[in-house]
């Protein structure tokens, strides 16, 4: 069997951290999966913010893919530069894609995945819209069974609702908050430590310095977030599925 970072960095070499996309082909691909929950990161590759280039976070999408491979799940993810921010900016063409997967499946959940910088004083943080978006304990108590806890310390500790409530700045729209308020389905953003997702840097991302993540955490995350893709999937959660209206893409 392939070890799991194998398989990680295999996925992750696919994507185009700063190049776009070939003319008439997506930023971003949906990996079809047959269960009803979507694993989402738009950070996988650089995007645009007013007019500006922002890093990719590497290892966000290749892990997108891993968790779908393992559980079954959907996974949409960027993978080449892209001239929105789809964790930002309301008309990004990922969340139209993303309203018509939720739609078309039946999604119940979605976990959106981002990275965060090694320096952080976390493993994971957790946003829910201070519980909006879905009630954290489901997340908690899945990550406790995994040695995560909020009182544990560094790559351990989770983080949750404090740094990256998911909740963004003025003007922003988070693919969280556009899931839970739009689309009506649960959602939760998750924020990876680098050590616990990288691992390796490859060498056209743009951090230079060379970089490599800590291979039992790494293994420990892919385990535990794919459990939690499980626990999410059991989960009765209180509203059907799916009953937000998509919007319209822009004419
Ligand atoms: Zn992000």
């Amino acid at each position: 069997m392939t070890d799991w970072l194998d398989r990680l960095v295999e996925l992750e070499t696919e994507i185009n951290y700063r190049t776009p996309p070939p003319p008439g082909e997506p930023e971003f691909y949906h990996r079809a999966g047959r269960r009803p929950l979507l694993i989402s990161a738009p950070h996988g590759a650089a995007h645009t913010r007013a007019g500006r280039i922002k890093d990719e976070e590497d290892y966000t999408a290749g892990m997108a893919f891993l968790l779908a491979e393992l559980t079954g799940a959907h996974a949409l993810a960027a993978v080449a530069l892209s001239s929105t921010d789809p964790n930002w900016a309301a008309n990004a063409p990922y969340k139209f894609r993303l309203a018509e997967l939720v739609h078309r499946h039946r999604i119940r959940f979605v976990l959106d995945l981002h990275g965060a910088a090694a320096y952080r004083d976390f493993g994971i943080a957790i946003g829910t819209l201070h519980g909006r978006s879905c009630p954290p304990g489901v997340i908690l108590q899945v990550l406790h069974g995994h040695g995560f806890g909020e009182e544990a310390t560094w790559l351990s500790r989770l983080d949750v609702d404090e740094t990256f409530p998911g909740t963004g700045a003025d003007g922003q729209e988070t693919i969280t908050r556009f899931c839970a308020e739009t689309l009506h389905v649960k959602a939760a953003q998750l924020e990876v430590n680098a050590y616990l997702r990288v691992v390796r840097r490859r060498p056209l991302a743009a951090e230079r310095n060379p970089f490599d993540g800590e291979p039992e955490h790494i293994r420990r995350t892919v385990a535990a977030l794919a459990d939690l893709v499980e626990q999410l999937i059991r989960t009765r959660w209180s509203f059907p599925p799916g009953t937000g209206i998509p919007r319209q893409p822009p004419a």
